[in-house]
């Protein structure tokens, strides 16, 4: 496995692969990862002859009161971890080195953006597209594998892709959980065995969204207002938002059928989690 940390090197290894007709997917991630990220890069094996994995904690992502300076980094585990995956290659440019200079050009989405979590997060998918849209210039894979944990990222990188023309097929992957069905976070380590134990509602609420829509539930209203029970801030989850959106515009729904998305974002003492289901599919 070559760990690669500038952008010639890395073009030049997509270059040679290229030459000897080997596709490429790329699997963008910030570290300190977990089966969530290993199951996108099994997924991109899968899809590819080889797999790039990009290590790179993206400052302009961070809002100034945000986790940038204390995102868990551990290099070391990772690359142990991609290996033992069979990734082709790291790419793990610094800061400077992604970012030359001050850069005044910036990739923005104007309609799904705007919503859910970029309402709460100022800036953040302007700096995601940003670096995501730069990571296909430097790396050129044929395909690039995102989870469905981020939904609203996964389905930005989509609209990206089809209004710039970027040459890359999108694949998305079910969210990994963990035993007890927490979503699998890097954030999940800043959580206390309290926090950690309270954070498990967010996944059981929308359990039950899940399950009464199963039941024939369609009214959004009424799955909103069940989820807002069952989080309750007397247990130290307080949710920022619950919306019932369709997958498409990410805008609320009247009715729920199948594939509407419940998303959820919430604070667990000091710390951000997000989740989200697909009614009708798994969760
Ligand atoms: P991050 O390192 O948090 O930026 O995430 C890198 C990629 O891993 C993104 O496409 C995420 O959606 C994906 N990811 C993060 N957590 C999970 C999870 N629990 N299951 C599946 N994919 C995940």
């Amino acid at each position: 496995m070559e760990v690669l940390t500038t952008k010639s090197d890395m073009r030049a290894f997509g270059a040679a692969l290229r030459k000897v007709g080997r596709s490429q997917a790329l699997v963008p991630t910030m570290g300190a990862l977990h089966e969530g990220h290993l199951s996108l890069v099994r997924r991109a094996g899968a899809e590819a002859d080889a797999t790039v994995v990009s290590i790179f904690v993206n400052p302009t992502q961070f809002g100034p009161e945000e986790d940038f300076s204390r995102y868990p980094r551990d290099m070391e585990r990772d690359l142990e971890l991609c290996r033992a995956e069979g990734a082709a290659a790291i790419f793990a440019p610094s800061a400077e080195e992604m970012y030359v200079g001050k850069p005044t050009t910036f990739v923005g989405e104007e309609v799904l953006a705007s919503g859910l979590c970029g309402a709460f997060r100022p800036g953040h998918f302007r700096g995601v597209l940003t670096v995501v849209a730069k990571l296909f210039h430097v790396v050129q894979p044929d395909v690039a594998v995102f989870g469905r944990k981020d939904l609203q990222q996964a389905r930005l990188i989509e609209q990206m892709v089809r209004d710039l023309d970027f040459p890359v097929r999108i694949c998305t992957a079910p969210t990994v959980r963990e035993d007890d069905g927490l979503a699998m976070s890097s954030r999940n380590r800043y959580l206390d065995p309290a926090e950690r134990k309270s954070a498990l509602s967010l996944y059981e609420s929308l359990g039950c969204a899940q399950r009464v829509y199963n039941e024939g539930e369609r009214d959004p209203k009424v799955i909103e207002r069940m989820i807002r029970e069952q989080v309750s801030p007397t247990g130290g989850v307080e949710l920022e938002y619950v919306e019932i959106v369709s997958y498409d515009t990410l805008k609320p729904v009247q009715r729920v059928e199948k594939g509407t998305v419940v998303a959820l974002a919430a604070r667990v003492g000091n710390t951000r989690l997000i989740d989200n289901v697909v009614l009708g599919g798994a969760l």
